[in-house]
């Protein structure tokens, strides 16, 4: 396979270590179809084993690899590198998360932040005999949002996150709009009443950010504002 030269500069960070995050740079040949996963890999293998990075599925579907490749939010095992043809790349982590090393965050936070909104099924309706019954057009409402890896993307890449650290973010209140609009789940109100909050979903203003960051293409504003009329519906 035909080889291109790459120049990638990566934001490196040990805490133990450096005062602070610094910039080092790679020069190296991979395979033309490479994405920036396999790159990251050639680095880490052959040029520099102490660079720290999050992988595993390299399909997509864990959304461990999230990071920061030339200012946008990417998962980097399904991102080409012909998508940055003839440009340095400039791989960061995450924003908006503490950095444990180089390119590995503290997702500490963003999956507390999942766990307080409830994301499982609550129901009050005796437990049928078989599966709960759901049929394809009430299914269609929460479909979209199901489709979320909890990559992270959305909520690093969300400016009311960068300004409030206790805001609940772009997918934990994806979550509790998949559950609050499933009609098997009987947990809505519990879960509005935390939604509902000076640190939910009225610190969404409706940016955007973080439908251009989701890998998944989910409609996250949209379903965020179902949700915000849903807690107000509530409130009367
Ligand atoms: S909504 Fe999209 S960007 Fe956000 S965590 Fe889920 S998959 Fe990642």
């Amino acid at each position: 396979m035909a080889k291109e030269n790459v120049k990638v500069k990566i934001l490196r960070y040990d805490p133990e270590k450096d005062q602070k995050p610094y910039w080092k740079t790679y020069e190296t040949a991979v395979d033309a179809g490479s994405t920036i996963l396999d790159i990251l890999n050639e680095i880490h293998w052959k040029l520099d084993g102490t660079l720290a990075y999050r992988r595993s599925c390299r399909s997509a579907i864990c959304g461990s690899c999230a990071m920061k490749v030339n200012g946008a939010n990417i998962l980097a095992c399904e991102t080409p590198l012909h998508k940055y043809k003839g440009k340095t790349l400039k791989i960061e982590p995450l924003p908006g998360f503490s950095i444990i090393k180089d390119l590995v965050v503290d997702m500490d936070s963003f999956f507390d932040k999942l766990a307080a909104v409830k994301p499982y099924m609550i129901t009050k309706k005796p437990i049928p005999n078989k599966e709960f019954i759901q049929s394809p057009e009430e299914f269609e409402e929460i479909k979209d949002s199901t489709l979320c890896i909890l990559c992270g993307s959305c909520t690093s890449s969300c400016p009311s996150l960068w300004a409030n650290e206790d805001y609940l973010g772009p997918a934990a209140l994806l979550k509790a709009y998949r559950f609050i609009f499933d009609s098997r789940d009987d947990g809505a109100v519990e879960r509005i009443d935390i939604i509902n909050d000076r640190n939910g979903i009225w610190r969404c203003h409706t940016i955007f950010n973080c439908m251009e960051a989701c890998p998944k293409h989910i409609k996250i504003t949209e379903w965020l504002s179902k949700l915000k009329v849903k807690a107000t519906e509530n409130s009367i």
